[in-house]
């Protein structure tokens, strides 16, 4: 999706703000990241938590991915999907009893358990149903993934995943739990990651941290790798889609694997983020002091992340041609954080134009919400435009 081709005329047939999905990208993206995982065989798990828009899960099924869960509510979504439950990988910090229950009554893939007193639980609920649960242990590798620190995940003091000194004692009592199966180990090292070496990183940790288990004579069936790969905000017309086939040759290259070992993935904004935008309308030009402020009619509400960790979206007027001018971008929310950007260079700028948020399909419309009695946003897609 390129700023000269969104369809302009059949918007103004929707209510702003809304979302606007570029199917064929989609597509694009899945073919691309299926292909360069099948030249290594490695197993892709669509992160449900990056956009759970029905119509978004069912293009991202068809593609034969797996999903990657992190709460109950998303294994529910993710079957109704379609997605096949011996393809679901569950992780999450505070597992809730009837989460645990339904991963076992729908006989899922794996849960990737972040502490031992979690694994106490899973043993505890799996022996009442008479059940053995697959088991990842999430080790923090302790990788710095130079990306925000809210999005980091992989740090020594990080609520995530289980500590590689406390590993050693997990590993020694594993035997004592007789409903549970280790299966794998899981990493996740952080979100947004531009820097393939964090990646290199990883690997060079996981391979030691295998040595180690090796030695206790612990078999390992699958190594899940996690998500992370970013995307380019600053340039969706040009880079539309990531590097797969780059990413994917750095695992082939660093990482070590013992016999019969499988990778897995769980990527989420890079297969969908790219395809998304957020459509509004301007409100209303108003001039301050030194600055002209173009005030529109999404917020915070609509799309979350400028406001929760000062991301960075590509702003476009998809309306207008002339000059360029200096604005401040912001929404109609009662707080002053919510603003999408400062001194943004648009086409100078009308009461009425439309004003798009790019790169805006991953933690955009899964974390809207209702502040201030508003609407949830709909959403369109591009390959229904023709009716
Ligand atoms: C969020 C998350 C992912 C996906 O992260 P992306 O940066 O969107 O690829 C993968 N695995 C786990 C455990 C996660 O929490």
């Amino acid at each position: 999706m390129i700023k000269g081709s969104f369809p302009i005329e059949k918007f103004k047939n929707f209510k702003t703000p809304f979302y606007y999905y570029d199917i064929e990208l989609l597509r694009q993206t899945l073919s691309s990241v299926m292909n360069e995982a099948n030249k290594y065989g490695y197993q892709i798990h669509y992160a449900i938590k990056a956009n759970t828009n029905p119509k978004i899960l069912s293009v991202i099924n068809s593609y034969n991915l797996g999903a990657d869960c992190v709460s109950g509510g998303e294994i529910q979504a993710s079957i109704n999907a379609g997605f096949s439950s011996d393809k679901i990988v569950y992780a999450g910090v505070g597992k809730s009893d009837w989460e645990i229950e339904l991963g076992l009554e729908r006989n899922i893939f794996c849960f990737n358990v972040e502490s031992e007193a979690e694994l106490e639980v899973i043993n505890e609920i799996a022996s009442k149903k008479n059940k053995i649960a697959n088991i990842a242990l999430r080790i923090n590798p302790e990788v710095n993934a130079n990306t925000h620190h809210y999005i980091t995940t992989g740090l020594a003091e990080n609520k995530f995943g289980i500590s590689i000194s406390a590993l050693d004692e997990i590993t020694e009592n594993i035997n004592n739990y007789k409903n549970i199966k280790l299966v794998g180990l899981h990493f996740h090292i952080g979100s947004q990651i531009m820097d393939m070496l964090s990646f290199k990183g990883l690997c060079v940790r996981v391979n030691e941290i295998q040595e180690k288990i090796s030695e206790k004579k612990i078999s390992i069936e699958h190594i899940n790798l996690g998500g992370g790969l970013g995307i380019d905000y600053h340039h969706p017309n040009h880079i539309v889609m990531p590097d797969f086939k780059e990413y994917f040759s750095i695992f082939k290259k660093h990482l070590k694997l013992y016999p019969e070992q499988n990778v897995h993935f769980e990527l989420g904004r890079s297969i969908v983020g790219q395809c998304g935008s957020l459509v509004s309308k301007v409100l209303y030009i108003k001039q301050g002091k030194s600055k002209k402020f173009a005030i529109v009619d999404a917020g915070f509400t609509e799309l979350l992340r400028p406001a929760l960790y000062q991301a960075y979206h590509r702003i476009e007027n998809i309306s207008s041609d002339e000059k360029e001018q200096e604005y401040d971008v912001v929404g109609p929310i009662c707080e002053s954080s919510d603003v999408f950007g400062k001194n943004i260079e648009l086409n100078t700028t009308k009461r009425g134009d439309y004003i798009v948020f790019r790169s805006a399909g991953a933690y955009g419309e899964v974390m809207a919400s209702q502040y201030n009695c508003r609407e949830l946003p709909k959403s369109y897609f591009s390959d229904e435009m023709n009716y």
